[in-house]
């Protein structure tokens, strides 16, 4: 390319529209300037395809343009008179208007010969004369300037399409491209300019490189410059002139002319700011690594992927004393103990051809000539794209210790191993020969508690058939004796006959509480009791029980507490006490029976099970008797358990205490010496209300009897019962109502008719004493009962807890006890 032509380029950067414009310009100037040689009205350049240019007669149609200008030749074509003129003549522009007459015209030739157009000048006027030679010689020179301009314009434009070109193919580079002239002015740039420096190529061109890059970035590259104009390819890294932290490679290249003369730079530059930033990464990963690796204190190495040793840290040459890098390569294998250097090769060759891990222990020569034993890892790193092994990391560890430690304790296993083993075989047998002595001892306790039982079934069995045969025979014989006595018309003593035999019944009842009591299922009717009273009420009765040779001493504490028991029971217990005292003093002693108030603390409550900690009333009694050993304290509460002769004990008399204690909620504890006496000590928890009304005393007062025609029901099945109470409450005056059934029951509960009293067994068949009042009590509301029981439906009443308006009597009963108590209960409804 010229230099005419690059500075055209340069003048062109404004536009191809702007050069287009240029040239048609200078093309209608040139017209022009034919006009004004030649005279002429009109002149004008046709080029086939393109507008005409120049001072162009109104009114010319193209087709007759065209026709005009194919007139024409190399040299001038001159017509004086166009409608003379057999080609024109008829032309509209010529017949019509513009009438046009005058025509002179030379074709513009093109570079092969052909012409490009013509430059004709276009007269209204005929000139017969033609064109003087100086007109035509200056139409001809006007018509070369005019193709010059012509073929410069082609030119110019496939110029402008090669510099397209260039940009659009050096646009798909991943580079910025450019051109830089002689005085550093950027000739050509490509895309990458907007990215770099946010200039336009276009706007790029013609700036010198100092306005692109900076002062300061220009001053840096100012020599690399001057190298490069002076014919050297120069290559640099830099910063980004931007200071955008990315970094660029540039290359200036220089480009000559024919002459050799650098004619201008060719510039070239690639962002490489991840190849920088990666390669920076890795130096600082191998600086870490090295850093790592030196502090570490184990041995460590790094091999190429193919196994080479290019690397040990220091503490390597410590332990093996070794220079430094002469154990490069294969060089470490020397240093291996011969014994594990074939399987340390073999490991170490397998690895590197699969790539798994490396682990071995082998021993290792230490710089003093001792081998030590050491663990021998190492990993493959990879290429994390290509998964291609990039090196080896290895290290070893000096685990000589822990090797010698794992030896010996292996020998001290096998030991151990062997002894446990005996003494497993020994502990086998000694367990098994425990085994079948527990068993055998099971066996002959079961064999043991099973005579025990045996012989308390027996005792009982014998006891209690001794007690009633005697109970029996003194009733039998009371009343043998009557009969004999009624039979004979003998009418005296047999009040006191009928009262011999009553003693015996009413000791037999006796020991049927004493049984019930034991089986605990003997209801109980708690009421607040002041156990002095109580005491104090049974001297009398103790007295003749105990004998002369018994001294009998009562002492009541003042200001004793109420307890809450059955009054009964509590009598009971304290005739049971006496008599084991008397029994225990067959020589005679002292008896001695106190109440005391009493506080179980928690340290007392805390040695003793299912005793609460609280305010008791104590009864206390002691003797001055033979005394226990402890294994019959430890059996005394027992039931069955008695130290007497058959016939004389039945061993239920303290267990029956205890179980009245235990359902008071109280406690009971024995004290007892051989040879010093005992000491029975009965808890009995505090009552905070009033005392209850005294019952009737049991004996010797006169029964109660009814006064206003009282109407009783009695509800019992048992006929012999139903009809003794149905006699006695008849004895007694009231009028009595029978019932054999809760059914029967119930159906006169329901009729109208006065009933001041219920008298009703629990245990009836069908409907229930219990279930029949229940019932009843719709219809008369305030109905009163008194409930008849055996021990078995005490369940029936929630522990011995009634209504109001309601009270039990427990089977067998004194007749007076009865009488009284339906007396205290139909009483309270009379006023
Ligand atoms: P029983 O009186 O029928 O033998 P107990 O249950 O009342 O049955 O007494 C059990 C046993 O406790 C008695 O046989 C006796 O060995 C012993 N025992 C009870 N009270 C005393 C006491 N005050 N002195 C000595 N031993 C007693
Ligand atoms: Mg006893």
């Amino acid at each position: 390319m010229s230099s005419h032509d690059a500075s055209g380029q340069r003048e062109s950067a404004g536009g191809d529209a702007v050069a287009r414009a240029a040239d048609e310009a200078d093309l209608a100037d040139t017209a022009r300037l034919a006009r004004a040689v030649c005279g002429s009205a009109f002149a004008l350049i046709h080029r086939p395809g393109a507008p005409l240019a120049g001072l162009v007669p109104p009114g010319l149609s193209p087709h007759d343009a065209a026709a005009l200008g194919r007139l024409a030749g190399t040299t001038p074509v001159i017509i004086p008179n166009l409608a003379r003129n057999a080609r024109t003549a008829a032309l509209p522009a010529v017949v019509g208007s513009p009438s046009l007459r005058f025509y002179a015209g030379v074709a513009l030739a093109g570079p092969d010969g052909r012409p490009l157009g013509t430059l004709c000048v276009l007269d209204p006027e005929a000139r017969p004369a033609g064109l003087t030679a100086r007109e035509a010689e200056g139409l001809v020179a006007l018509a070369a300037q005019a193709a010059r301009e012509l073929r410069l314009a082609r030119a110019l434009a496939a110029a402008r399409a090669d510099r397209d070109d260039l940009r659009s193919i050096t646009e798909a580079a991943p580079a910025l491209i450019a051109a830089l002239d002689r005085d550093e002015v950027c000739r050509f740039a490509n895309g990458h300019f907007a990215r770099w420096f946010g200039l336009a190529p276009d706007e790029a061109v013609g700036r010198p490189l100092q306005a692109i890059i900076g002062e300061a970035d220009h001053a840096l590259r100012r020599p690399l410059l001057a190298r490069a104009f002076a014919g050297e390819t120069v290559t640099f890294e830099s910063p980004h002139p931007g200071g955008d932290g990315r970094h660029a490679l540039v290359r200036y290249v220089p480009h000559r002319g024919p002459d050799g003369a650098v004619l201008d730079l060719h510039l070239l530059g690639v962002d490489i700011t991840a190849e920088t930033d990666a390669r920076a990464a890795l130096a600082d990963n191998a600086l870490k690594f090295r850093a790592i690796a030196e502090s570490m204190p184990q041995m460590v190495w790094s091999t190429l992927p193919d196994g080479y040793h290019d690397y040990y840290n220091p503490r390597w040459y410590e332990f093996t004393g070794m220079p430094e890098g002469s154990t490069d390569g294969e060089g470490w294998n020397a240093i291996f103990h011969p014994a594990e250097q074939p399987e340390a090769w073999r490991r170490w060759r397998h690895s590197l051809a699969t790539g798994e891990p490396y682990e071995i222990e082998y021993r290792l020569r230490r710089h003093d000539g001792v081998y030590r034993w050491v663990l021998g890892r190492a990993m493959p790193i990879r290429d994390p794209r290509t998964g291609a092994i990039e090196r080896w990391f290895g290290t070893c560890t000096d685990i000589d210790d822990q090797v010698r430690a794992r030896e010996t304790l292996a020998r001290g296993r096998e030991a151990l191993e062997a002894q446990v083993a005996e003494r497993t075989a020994a502990l086998a047998e000694a367990n098994a020969r425990l085994t079948a002595e527990i068993e055998e001892r099971t066996r002959i306790e079961e064999a043991l508690r099973q005579a025990q039982k045996m012989e308390a079934v027996g005792q009982l069995t014998g006891g209690i058939a001794h007690d009633f045969n005697n109970l029996l025979t003194g009733i039998v014989g009371s009343l043998d004796l009557m009969q004999t006595r009624i039979n004979e018309g003998r009418t005296q003593n047999l009040t006191r006959y009928a009262g011999l035999a009553m003693a015996s019944a009413q000791r037999a009842a006796a020991l049927t509480h004493r049984l019930l009591a034991f089986a605990r299922r003997q209801p109980l009717e708690a009421r607040a009791v002041d156990a002095n009273r109580l005491v104090s009420a049974m001297d009398e009765l103790l007295r003749r029980t105990l004998g002369e040779r018994v001294q009998l001493e009562i002492v009541v504490a003042g200001g004793l507490w109420l307890t809450l028991c059955d009054p009964n029971q509590l009598e009971n217990a304290i005739l049971n006490l006496a008599i084991n005292a008397r029994d225990a003093m067959p020589e005679g002693g002292r008896l001695t029976i106190e109440t005391a108030n009493a506080h179980l603390d928690d340290a007392y409550v805390a040695s003793e099970i299912g005793v609460r900690a609280g305010q008791y009333v104590c009864v206390c009694v002691s003797d001055t008797g033979a005394g226990m050993p402890p294994d019959v304290i430890a059996r005394a509460f027992d039931p069955f358990f008695t130290t007497k002769p058959i016939g004389q004990g039945t061993g239920l008399g303290l267990s029956m205490i205890y179980g009245f204690a235990k359902q008071s909620d109280g406690h009971v504890r024995i004290y007892s010496e051989v040879g010093a006496g005992t000491t029975v000590k009965l808890y009995l928890p505090r009552h905070l209300g009033r005392a209850a009304d005294e019952p009737a005393p049991a004996t010797g007062l006169p029964v109660p009897r009814a006064e206003h025609g009282e109407t009783v029901l009695v509800v019992e099945d048992d006929a012999t019962v139903r009809a003794l109470i149905g006699e006695t409450l008849t004895d007694l005056g009231y009028r009595v109502i029978e019932a054999p059934d809760g059914q029967t029951g119930l159906r006169l509960l329901e009729a109208p008719g006065r009933i001041d009293l219920v008298v009703s067994d629990v245990g009836l068949p069908g409907l229930n004493g219990r279930r029949m009042v229940d019932e009843a009590l719709a219809a008369r509301p305030n109905l009163r009962v008194l409930f008849i029981t055996g021990y078995a439906e005490n369940a029936a009443f929630g522990n011995g807890h009634l209504a109001p308006g309601m009270r039990m009597i427990t089977k067998p009963f004194a007749i007076e006890v009865f009488a009284a108590k339906v007396r205290a209960m139909i009483e309270p409804t009379r006023d």
